[in-house]
């Protein structure tokens, strides 16, 4: 299963129990009422897994992407110190 050219684990997020990172490993439709509602279980590097519905893990997954790149975007902002004083113009 090694891929050297694989750009992103698919369906990779923080485990709610842990905070280590976990996977996707099956997915599976859970007949319900109203409707059928797709779950999907996950595993995480410590052993939890969950069950949740599958629309609950890409939302997580998304806010915590989200959340990763404001990070990303504070911490070089904060690393980059403008000058105080403005010095001549180019152009
Ligand atoms: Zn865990």
């Amino acid at each position: 299963m090694n891929t050297p050219d694989s750009p992103k684990t698919a369906g990779f997020l923080d485990c709610p129990a842990c905070g280590l990172p976990a996977e996707i490993v099956d997915r599976f439709t859970f007949e319900g009422s109203p409707h059928p509602v797709e779950h999907a279980k996950i595993m995480c590097l410590a052993g939890h897994w969950y069950t949740p519905p599958l629309d609950y893990v890409l939302t997580v997954k998304r806010a915590q992407d989200g959340r990763e790149r404001a990070q990303r975007q504070r911490t070089r902002g904060a690393g980059v110190t403008q000058p105080p004083e403005r010095g001549a113009t180019d152009g």
